[in-house]
C-alpha cells in the first residue's frame, strides 16, 4: 500500500494562521515583531528565500527590513551592519542569507549575531543550548521537521532514528532534536560504510545529503517514516534525496518534494521571530518548542 503524504503545505499553513493570531496580539499592545534580513551579493542561489521571506513576513504583519549588500563588502563591514542591528532596540530577528562571498567566513557570521535575535539558530550558543536542553532559537529547517512529525502522529520516544547528513544548519541539530525527543538516533554521512545498513533499520528516516534518488526502496524498512529534507534541481524538476515513487510503496508515511519539509522553513523562522520578540519582550512564550524530552505517558 502506498504511504500516506506527509503535507507540509498544510501544517506549515496550519502554524502560520496560529503565528497571525499571535501578531494581532503583540500589535494590539504596540509591538511590531521586526525581521532584518541581509542578502550579500545578491547571490541568485538565496534570492528565491530571501523573497520568500519577504512576502510571508508581509502576509503575517511581520515588519520586513531587507537590507542588499555590495558582493565585495569587507567581512568587518557586515559584522559592523550585524553589531548595529543587535543594538537596534525595533529589530527582534536578524537573518543573514548563505552562501556568503569568499571573504567573508560563515563562523565569523554566526558568532556575530545577538543570539536572543538568531532566527534561524546558528548561533554557538544556542547550539550549544539546544545540546545541552535549554530553551533557546533553534534552527528552522530542523525545528520544521519536527512539527512534521508531531503533526504526523509519530511516536519517537524509543524509535530507531537514522539521519542522513551530519550539517550544522540541518543534520546535527535535527539529530540533536530526535535525541531530544527520546528516539535511537544514528548520524550517517559521507564516510559511513555501508549506509544501506544502518537505514534498513531506521523507524524514521531523515536524509538531507543533497543528491537525487541517493535513497532506494531497498534501503528502507517496510512501513518507516521517511523525511526527505533535500532539495536538487534536475531536467525533471525539484526532487528531494529520496526515490519517491519506490519508496512511497515501502514506507507508511513520506514527505513529498516538493510539498513537505520546504514550505515548513520560511514559516518556522516567522515562528522563531514571534518567539524572539516575545522573549526580548519579557512576554511569556509557548512552551511548544521541541526542546524538552517528551513526557513519559
Ligand atoms: P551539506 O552541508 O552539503 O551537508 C550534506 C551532508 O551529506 C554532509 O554531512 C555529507 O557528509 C553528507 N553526505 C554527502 N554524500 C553522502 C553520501 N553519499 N552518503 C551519506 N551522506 C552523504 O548540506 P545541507 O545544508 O545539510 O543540505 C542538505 C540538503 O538539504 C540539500 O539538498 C539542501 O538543499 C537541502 N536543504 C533543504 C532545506 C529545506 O528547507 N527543505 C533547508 C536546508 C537544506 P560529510 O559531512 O561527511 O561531508
Amino acid at each position: 500500500m502506498s504511504a500516506t503524504l506527509i503535507d507540509g503545505k498544510a501544517v506549515a499553513k496550519r502554524i502560520r494562521e496560529e503565528l497571525k493570531r499571535e501578531i494581532e496580539a503583540l500589535k494590539a499592545q504596540g509591538i511590531v515583531p521586526t525581521l532584518a534580513v541581509l542578502w550579500v551579493g545578491e547571490d541568485p542561489a538565496s534570492g528565491v528565500y530571501y523573497r520568500a521571506k519577504q512576502r510571508l513576513a508581509e502576509q503575517l504583519g511581520i515588519e520586513f527590513r531587507g537590507e542588499t549588500l555590495p558582493r565585495d563588502i569587507p567581512e568587518a563591514a557586515l559584522l559592523e551592519r550585524i553589531r548595529e542591528l543587535n543594538d537596534d532596540p525595533e529589530v527582534e530577528g536578524i537573518f543573514v542569507e548563505f552562501p556568503l562571498p569568499p571573504q567573508i567566513k560563515p563562523e565569523a557570521v554566526r558568532a556575530a549575531i545577538h543570539p536572543d535575535k538568531d532566527v534561524d539558530g546558528i548561533t554557538p550558543v544556542n547550539l550549544g543550548k539546544l545540546l545541552i536542553g535549554e530553551p533557546g532559537l533553534i534552527p528552522a529547517t530542523p525545528y520544521g521537521v519536527m512539527e512534521l512529525l508531531k503533526a504526523s502522529g509519530v511516536e519517537l520516544r524509543g524509535a530507531d532514528a537514522v539521519m542522513v547528513g551530519r550539517s550544522e544548519v540541518v543534520g546535527k541539530p535535527l539529530a540533536l532534536l530526535l535525541l531530544r525527543a527520546d528516539a535511537t538516533v544514528t548520524i550517517c554521512h559521507s564516510k559511513t560504510r555501508d549506509l544501506a545498513e544502518h537505514t534498513r533499520r531506521a523507524d524514521v528516516l531523515c536524509v538531507a545529503v543533497g543528491r537525487p534518488k541517493l535513497i532506494t526502496a531497498d534501503m528502507v524498512k517496510p512501513g518507516a517514516v521517511v523525511i526527505d529534507i533535500g532539495l536538487n534541481a534536475t531536467e525533471e524538476g525539484v526532487v528531494g534525496d529520496v526515490d519517491f515513487e519506490a519508496v512511497r510503496e515501502k514506507a507508511s508515511r513520506i514527505t513529498p518534494v516538493p510539498g513537505g519539509v520546504g514550505p515548513m522553513t520560511a514559516t518556522i523562522v516567522m515562528k522563531n521571530v514571534v518567539e524572539a520578540t516575545k522573549r526580548l519582550r519579557g512576554l511569556p512564550t509557548a512552551a511548544t518548542a521541541p526542546t524538552a524530552p517528551t513526557a513519559p505517558a
